[in-house]
């Protein structure tokens, strides 16, 4: 028999934190909780097989019945209560739970079990009428929503008629009769709107409630997040029912939610937020603006709002015992959610907390010079994608500010922007091209896209843990949260600071590190990668064996480049130079000529262009390798856009307007990126690479004469299909380079190889090994023509491809390591066996892509080469590599 359905509570659980594959990251942990002892209400755990198998035929595999049965008497034990029973009535929260975290994303249902007669029960053992109608209606009203699908503004509505009857402003006022006439409204309108009554038989409840939590792993908002996030649609959710506890029982009741450390900062203070008489979704709502946990955070905010620490200290103790044992069991930062009912705790939630890139570096380092974590734990822990966050600049120091109010800061980095209210107008704005700050009284998962879009994001209210905080840091957008003085009015399309009313349009700049809301553009300044940074990239850097270049042609992304640890340049792109202002008119004045003279004329005029280029790229590169790879795109690229550009380059080259236009038709492309293009001009206009290769030399030539750098330049050829054409154009290459050679008696050692970025070339590898002194994968065209997807036009369609799960994700930005893949490790092997010692790298995108470069590592290639900002996140993701090899070996 199948074990679908997984206790946990009472001393003891079924599960353990390493089970979230099957368990989600909730119930794994709520087992894991349990098992060493922590104050956890009983339940169990509905596998996410489960979901798959639902997912896929709408129905239940067998036993599951039986087992969630037994699951329910296990609760019933524990805790003395029973399911439905009128006098003393069990009552269960139902929650999702993926293997990832998907805050807000999905459903959860509390209070069920609640019907008529348990109502009643519930009133008597709490000896508090009010609550339990309150409870009744706060049950119907999200089982109304979120299982039955009855739109919550139907019950808004109810409640603010009921609530101006009684003349009253807070749902605090209502009383225990109120709410039973409100329970009455919701019942029929819920008739009214599915056409049958409210169901009363608990089990019916509980079984709606799991298909719903089910059910709405699909639903569009979990599909965009996914595909956001790139999490499978495979994996599925579990189902967590436990026993409820009630944080809105009274003033010696609460809850909150919590960092074990700042997660913002990596500071390691306890950080978090807490209401009194509170039921849990309330915090994370931010419906009510929550206090802080300690006197410290609370006097760090300024807020006058009594901290957890003065008003219930016996809890906070019991909080602060149980986030140091969290700690040392877990060895990580945690976020915890915890209820108080009758002065007693109730932990609901432990995870992995999420934390800015700063906060992970911070914790990891101080976590290993607390003995806690090895280097290599450390180098573990940090997300090596989120390192981008740390790369980019913040705001100059000391430009000047005009501080118009301040928030929370709740996520890092700062960015500026135009004002603009909504999600949609977030996207549009942003997709033509404008920098937007997402300006919202708080957000919702309906907003995601729209944060997605905003370079920042800016809320009125909600906290730390606010939807908006919490998504900002994942999507590493700076984030100020909770700014109360501040005043959006969606209507009138205006926010107010204080005096100051700014527009949709108008500018703002956020600093998610302070919180400061600041009115037009403010300067920023690079970033500094020393302290915390530096130490976790050299541990990084002592256990990876890959290599990490860089794909970068001018001087400024060279120096960036090194100065973020590249090894040397894996792709200098020459067509690139080409593109200068300065010789574009040179440069089209060699396409548009009739004869290889007039080319040759032309190209003389680039030659010394090209050959600073490179004298540049020598000097500052001291005499890493660097590869240089020759004109690759088809020539029409160059050609002027336009009447103005036609006449300009006619007049330069001296040839009448209609030549250059008869020359443009001539070379136009139905199918350009299939076309005349790599190393097809090579072989069709030689004298275009012998002025290149010139340049090399030359420039080669000259740098050991003036730094006495040994320069070994690897000159490469793009998308060589046929031995041949790489036979042909090393001869050229090594032609040249001797004629340079000796006209300047200066000998200097090359390389020549060829980028691997055709299917055919990865095939026939042993051939073209034999021409070739390394290979470089081109993923972007390989990954272009084994898919035959057009690099430049897919993203069209593939997010439809993704969300009904036929790619998992973009293969332009993630190796598809099955099919590509298996072309690069033919590749490799042919090419290997041809000629051992061959070199072998990556320049395609997929160089900066952690998982990719895992398979790189895997696959045996000596170095990836990734745009300079990517470096840092090359070095840390083939660390982590290298460190998962070694396990795996163990
Ligand atoms: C590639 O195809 O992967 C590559 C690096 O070349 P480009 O992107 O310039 O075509
Ligand atoms: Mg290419």
């Amino acid at each position: 028999m199948s074990k679908w359905v997984y206790n946990f509570g009472g001393g003891d659980s079924e599960g353990r934190s390493d089970m979230r594959n099957l368990l989600g990251g909730k119930g794994a942990n709520l087992a894991e909780m349990a098992s060493i002892g922590l104050p956890v209400p009983p339940g169990f755990t509905i596998t996410t097989e489960v979901c798959a198998h639902f997912t896929e035929t709408s129905e239940y595999p067998d036993d599951v019945a039986k087992q969630v049965e037994e699951g329910l008497k296990h609760i019933e034990q524990i805790t003395g209560a029973k399911f439905g029973d009128a006098s003393n009535p069990l009552l269960v929260s139902v929650r999702s739970g993926a293997r990832v975290s998907m805050p807000g994303m999905m459903d959860t249902v509390l209070n069920l079990g609640l019907n008529d007669s348990t109502v009643e029960g519930l009133a008597r053992q709490s000896n508090d009428e009010r609550f339990a109608y309150d409870s009744y209606r706060r049950f119907i009203q999200m089982f109304g929503d979120v299982v039955l699908g009855v739109d919550h503004y139907h019950f808004e509505e109810i409640l603010e008629l009921a609530k101006e009857d009684r003349g009253v402003n807070l749902d605090t006022e209502l009383t225990a009769e109120d709410w039973k006439g409100v329970i009455e409204q919701y019942k029929a309108k819920i008739a009214d709107e599915i056409g049958t009554p409210f169901p009363q038989d608990p089990k019916d409840q509980l079984w709606a409630a799991i298909a719903a939590v089910f059910q709405s792993w699909t639903n569009q908002r979990a599909v965009t997040y996914r595909r956001l996030h790139q999490i499978p649609e495979a994996w599925g959710t579990a189902v967590n029912i436990q026993a409820m506890v009630f944080g809105n029982m009274g003033d010696d009741c609460a809850t909150g939610v919590a960092f074990t450390r700042d997660p913002s900062t990596g500071e390691n203070e306890f950080y978090g937020e807490y209401l009194v008489n509170a039921q849990g979704e309330d915090v994370v709502a931010g419906i009510r603006t929550p206090q802080n946990i300690t006197v410290r955070s609370k006097e760090k905010q300024g807020s006058d709002m009594p901290a957890m620490e003065e008003v219930m200290p016996d809890v906070f103790r019991q909080l602060l015992e149980v986030r140091g044992l969290l700690e040392q069991h877990y060895r990580d930062m945690q976020d915890i959610e915890f209820t108080v009912q009758g002065g007693k705790l109730y932990m609901l939630q432990t995870r992995a907390g999420k934390r800015t890139a700063k906060a992970a570096l911070k914790i990891a380092v101080d976590m290993v010079q607390d003995g806690v974590l090895t280097e290599e734990e450390a180098v573990q822990r940090v997300d090596p994608a989120s390192l981008d966050q740390l790369l980019h600049p913040t705001l100059d120091p000391e430009a000047e500010r005009k501080v118009i109010g301040r928030g929370l800061p709740a996520s890092p980095g700062a960015a500026s922007g135009a004002i603009v209210f909504t999600a949609d107008n977030a996207e549009k704005l942003a997709n033509d091209g404008q920098k937007v700050i997402l300006c919202r009284i708080e957000t919702s998962p309906e907003d995601i896209h729209g944060m997605h879009a905003a370079k920042g994001i800016l809320t009125t209210r909600g906290g730390m843990t606010s939807h908006a905080a919490v998504v900002a840091r994942g999507m590493g957008r700076p984030c100020v949260a909770g700014a109360g003085e501040l005043r959006i009015d969606y209507k009138s399309g205006v926010l107010r600071a204080g005096a100051v009313e700014l527009k949709e349009g108008d500018l703002i700049t956020l600093d998610g590190a302070t919180g400061e809301i600041i009115q037009g553009h403010v300067p920023t300044v690079e970033p500094e990668l020393s302290g915390d940074f530096a130490h976790l990239m050299e541990w990084a850097d002592r256990v990876r064996t890959l290599k990490v270049r860089t794909n970068a042609e001018t001087p400024t992304d060279c120096r960036t480049a090194v100065s973020f640890g590249a090894e040397g340049i894996g792709l200098c792109r020459t067509e690139h130079m080409f593109f200068e202002a300065d010789r574009i008119v040179a440069v089209r004045e060699m396409i548009l000529a009739e004869s290889e003279e007039g080319r040759r004329k032309a190209l003389e005029k680039l030659l010394p262009m090209q050959r600073q280029d490179f004298i540049d790229i020598f000097r500052i590169m001291k005499g890493l390798p660097v590869t240089i790879r020759l004109l690759d795109p088809p020539l029409h690229e160059f050609l002027p856009n336009g009447e103005a550009e036609i006449e300009e380059v006619s007049r330069s080259a001296g040839v009448p307007v209609e030549q250059t236009r008869a020359r443009m038709l001539k070379l136009h492309e139905v199918n350009p990126m299939l076309g005349h293009r790599g190393c097809r001009l090579g072989i069709t206009y030689p004298e275009i690479y012998e002025m290149q290769v010139r340049a090399i030399f030359e420039a080669a030539v000259e740098v050991h004469k003036r730094d006495g750098d040994t320069i070994v330049p690897e000159i490469m050829i793009p998308l060589v299909s046929v031995k041949k054409e790489l036979e042909i154009l090393r001869a050229l290459v090594e032609r040249v380079a001797q004629e340079v050679m000796e006209h300047h008696t200066q000998k200097i050692q090359y390389l020549v190889g060829t980028m691997i970025e055709l299917p055919r070339a990865a095939l026939r590898a042993a051939d073209i090994a034999e021409e070739a002194d390394f290979f470089s994968f081109g993923t972007n065209d390989l990954t272009q023509t084994t898919f035959g997807l057009s690099r430049d036009d897919a993203g069209n369609f593939l997010p439809s491809y993704q969300s009904q799960g036929i790619l998992e994700q973009d293969p332009f930005i993630s190796l598809d390591q099955e099919g590509v893949g298996e072309l690069v490790s033919i590749a490799t092997e042919r090419g290997r066996k041809a000629r051992p010692g061959i070199k072998l790298g990556i320049c395609g995108e997929h160089g900066g892509d952690p998982s990719s470069i895992r398979f790189c590592h895997e696959t045996g290639l000596e170095y990836v080469s990734c745009s300079p900002f990517r470096v840092p996140i090359a070095r840390l993701a083939a660390a982590q590599a290298a460190l998962e090899e070694a396990e795996r070996d163990v």
